[in-house]
């Protein structure tokens, strides 16, 4: 019988910290490698209300639809939910001596933000992204 290989892990991208740099701004590496958090209210699309899905800007997966967008406040894109649970990984943060949850990008693993779950229905849950580590793409009105 053949052998069969069995993928675990789909799509799993690596890069040197220096490939990174040389793709990234410094504030998107400050976020997305670094776990940074951008300053609230400075960032691209904590007010965008345009429709479209927001991709990762390390390897373009796609993460939150604008459809889970919602207005948090907090001067930070703020979605309840993401596009796909298995897009979003999770990872208990402890660092500033706060535990919260790290929300990272399931395939080349760049710091996204941090779930709360002080959200709106349905889920209860905020995701509190930074806008440096996502990327807009606008819906094509045509395809409506
Ligand atoms: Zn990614």
């Amino acid at each position: 019988m053949a052998d069969k290989t069995v993928e675990t892990s789909p799509s799993k991208i690596t890069r040197t910290e220096g490939e990174w740099r040389a793709q990234l701004t410094p504030e998107q590496y400050h976020v997305m490698r670094e776990a940074g958090t951008e300053r609230a209210f400075t960032g691209k699309y904590w007010k965008t209300k345009e429709a479209g899905t927001y991709h990762c800007v390390g390897c373009g997966s796609p993460l939150f639809t604008s459809e889970a967008k919602f207005d948090s406040g907090t001067g930070w894109p703020s979605f309840w939910a993401p596009i796909d649970p298995a897009n979003v990984a999770e990872h208990v943060d402890n660092s500033y001596g706060m535990t919260r949850v790290e929300a990272l990008c399931a395939h080349c693993g760049a710091h996204l933000g941090h779930i709360f779950e002080d959200g709106p229905a349905p889920s209860g849950l905020r995701y509190c992204m930074n806008s440096a580590s996502l990327d807009l793409k606008p819906e094509d009105p045509k395809a409506k």
